[in-house]
């Protein structure tokens, strides 16, 4: 293992050609002693740090006992500042991107600044420590083999439905961002299109005093959220199990449903048509509805 002195620590290091080092700090979600001493090191060091929110990184400074030149880059301002930012790198100036909370670039901005950075061959530095889906999943007891982070869902109902119905056959277990006042909504709409009998984890203010995993199946999981004065306060990751594959001959019937649906919706409304493709797969009608509705507009 190398010590902090052995990596890519160098501020104006000969590998990057005089060039500063962009170093990708991850910063705590919640519990201060999460920042790794190699990350309070790069921020002593570098000459400039980028963050999110200066003014909620100022804060992190100061109990770090930093004064530091802070810029802000944001998803507003990312693409003007970038420039910037790289020209200071270009330099010979270290800088620091940090977000307000966790990894930088996930679900956060530095996306932009990165890919120029690299594109105009500057060396790129990350500096690993605390993440939110990372968190959550390594607690959760849900298969790790294979996982697909989608962020946070669309905001609006609809949007947030098709999102979930074009996840709905994936097999690797889902990961989602979600806020405390969609948090009730989002799991309503995971009911309605992956099923109330799939299993969730939702892992909440992680690593703060409150943290709550709240586990099982949605339904239960949705319950246990509304009896909770606090179930629906606080930062959540929602986890779901993946779909269970399909044997032979479910896949096609799986096909047949929607043929079925299909042949039935020029000649009967949506909730007879449901109804109907209801009793004769045994699914459940609400599912069939939502699937006959999506159908029918294409
Ligand atoms: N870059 C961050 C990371 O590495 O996880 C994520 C930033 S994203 C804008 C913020 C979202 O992350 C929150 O809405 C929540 O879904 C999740 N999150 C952040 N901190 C959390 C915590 N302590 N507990 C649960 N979820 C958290």
């Amino acid at each position: 293992m190398k010590s902090e002195g052995e990596g890519p620590v160098s501020v104006t290091g000969s590998r990057n050609g005089g060039a500063g080092v962009l170093y990708i700090v991850a910063t705590p979600i919640g519990n201060l002693n999460d920042l790794s001493p190699r990350a309070a090191a790069i921020l002593s060091r570098v000459d400039v740090v980028a963050a999110e929110d200066t003014r909620h990184s100022g804060r992190l400074l100061q109990h770090l006992g930093l004064q530091k030149r802070l810029v802000a880059l944001h998803d507003h301002n990312e693409r003007d500042r970038a420039s910037g930012i790289l020209d200071e790198l270009e330099r010979g100036h270290s800088v620091a991107l940090i977000s307000d909370a966790g990894t930088p670039l996930i679900s956060d901005p530095g996306y932009v600044l990165v890919r120029e950075a690299r594109g105009r061959g500057l060396t790129v530095t990350p500096i690993p420590g605390p993440c939110a889906l990372v968190t959550a999943l390594s607690a959760a007891g849900l298969p790790t083999d294979r996982f697909l982070f989608v962020g946070f869902l669309p905001a609006k109902r609809t949007g947030r439905r098709a999102a979930l119905e074009s996840l709905r056959e994936e097999a690797a277990t889902l990961v989602f961002y979600e806020s405390p006042h969609r948090i009730l909504d989002a799991v309503g709409d995971i009911a309605t299109v992956l099923g109330e009998t799939r299993e969730i984890v939702l892992g909440r203010e992680l690593t703060k005093t409150f943290e709550t995993f709240y586990s099982g199946t949605v339904a239960e999981v949705r319950s246990a959220l509304e009896a909770d004065p606090h179930g629906a306060k606080g930062e959540f990751v929602v986890m779901i199990r993946g779909a269970e594959p399909l044997d032979h001959d479910e896949a096609a019937g799986a096909l047949d449903l929607d043929r079925l649906i299909r042949l039935l919706l020029p000649e009967l409304p949506v909730k007879k048509v449901a109804k109907v493709a209801a009793e004769l797969s045994g699914r459940s009608k609400n599912d069939l509805y939502q699937r006959a509705l999506e159908l029918k507009q294409g």
